[in-house]
């Protein structure tokens, strides 16, 4: 185990800051109040290999170890919410599965274009009628016909889709097979019947476009297949674990960028004839926030680390993403009540990593699904 990140990944971890502080922080508001992403900014993602963060090289990525990967998508959440989630989406949820399960083909046909900086990847699981129970309630289904596949259903919630080359899509393959019954299958969204409706309007992480998909006998190449037949729905679960610890870097990041601004803040404004950072209240607040960002993070690194170790890392990826998604919740509710009115302000950016971080609890698994992957895990180990 590690107590310290080696060098090379200092190295990594200050480079990525500056891009942050240089190139994306400078157009958070905007990204936020336009709901818009800056994919001026993104374009300049590759060389920094933000867009192909696992990928390897030969497809334009960089081949980071998951430690390294969580490190970035901490880093863009500091800044800029929706933009962490896209690229945490497009990285961990469409790039992660095609390099995972993606025959050459498919790696050579997709995976140059997600890195190039153009696009951002999609996965589609969840549905109008379900998200956490996917297994009873997903009914997008995809018929096999002659060579190729016919897929009819809706998905929705889905982060990306408009600038995604391809989407991963959840279908049910056969109605008969229980769990057995899911395969991932390869859509590009300019397909004949398939429809992109417009952008949510949300609460925050605004720039992000988080779309509903509608499939309407769309025929795509049984080559499309993404790995096996009947196996989606534990790529599905496969996916989310490591999803979870890139979510839960995510809010750390987000925790990060309130708790610095929480300093500063407390630090320049007076009250009472000192500033007022040297109330004790205040104080507290500032100690809380340190103590748990630290502890937060640390879970994300082991999640991390134990993952890279070929290890089952279930647990840790729910522990983890559970903590630091509560963490992100308190250290920017308490931000802005450090801020004061101003806290309340869309002058000022806590207001945003607010709004931004509620989602932390609910996408990639809520909180409560998080609490029944532990306790489940937890019992079986106990009684065997
Ligand atoms: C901004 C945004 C981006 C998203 N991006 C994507 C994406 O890219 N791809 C994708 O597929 N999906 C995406 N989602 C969907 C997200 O993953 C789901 O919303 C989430 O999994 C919860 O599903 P649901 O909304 O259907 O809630 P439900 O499953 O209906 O849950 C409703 C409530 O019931 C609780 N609940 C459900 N089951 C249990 C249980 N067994 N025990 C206790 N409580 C339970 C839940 O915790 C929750 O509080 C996104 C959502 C948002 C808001």
């Amino acid at each position: 185990m590690f107590f310290d990140l080696p060098e090379e990944l200092q190295m990594f971890q200050r480079a990525v800051r500056d891009f942050c502080e240089n190139e994306l922080k400078p157009h958070a508001q905007e990204i936020d109040e336009s709901a818009s992403l800056n994919m001026d900014v993104i374009a300049k993602m590759p060389a920094m290999g933000l867009t192909g963060l696992q990928v390897s090289e030969e497809f334009g990525g960089v081949e980071m170890d998951t430690i390294g990967a969580s490190i970035a998508v901490e880093e863009l959440g500091r800044v800029c919410g929706s933009t962490a989630l896209s690229v945490s989406a497009h990285n961990g949820l469409c790039c992660g599965p095609i390099m995972l399960w993606g025959t050459d083909e498919q790696k050579q046909t997709y995976l140059p274009t997600l890195t190039s900086g153009k696009y951002l990847g999609s996965l589609a699981l969840t549905e109008p009628q379900a998200g956490s129970d996917l297994l009873n309630g997903a009914k997008t289904y995809a018929k096999r016909d002659g060579d190729g596949w016919v897929i009819n259903g809706h998905k929705a919630w889905i982060t990306n889709p408009m600038y995604a080359p391809v989407i991963v899509v959840l279908c049910r393959t056969d109605q008969e097979a229980g769990s057995r019954g899911f395969s991932m299958i390869l859509v590009e969204p300019n397909t004949n019947g398939v429809t992109l409706h417009p952008p949510e309007k949300k609460m925050g992480v605004k720039g992000s476009p988080t779309q509903m998909i509608t499939f309407e006998n769309v025929r795509v190449p049984a080559s499309n297949l993404l790995g096996e037949e009947g196996r989606g729905f534990h790529q599905t679960m496969q996916t989310l674990d490591s999803g979870r610890i890139s979510i839960g870097a995510l809010s750390v990041g987000l925790a990060q960028g309130a708790f610095e601004e929480m300093v500063k803040y407390a630090s320049e404004r007076q009250a009472f004839g000192q500033s007022i950072a040297q109330l004790q209240l205040i104080q507290e607040k500032i100690a809380n926030a340190a103590m748990e960002i630290e502890a937060a993070r640390t879970l994300i690194y082991k999640a991390a680390w134990t993952k890279d170790q070929g290890r089952d890392y279930g647990k840790l990826a729910a522990i983890a993403k559970l903590k630091a998604t509560e963490v992100a919740e308190k250290v920017c509710f308490d931000a802005i009540q450090v801020h004061g009115s101003y806290g309340y302000s869309r002058e000022y950016s806590v207001e945003r990593m607010y709004r931004d971080q509620r989602l932390m609890t609910i996408g990639e698994g809520t909180s409560e699904i998080q609490r029944v992957v532990i306790a489940r895990r937890v019992l079986k180990e106990f009684n065997g």
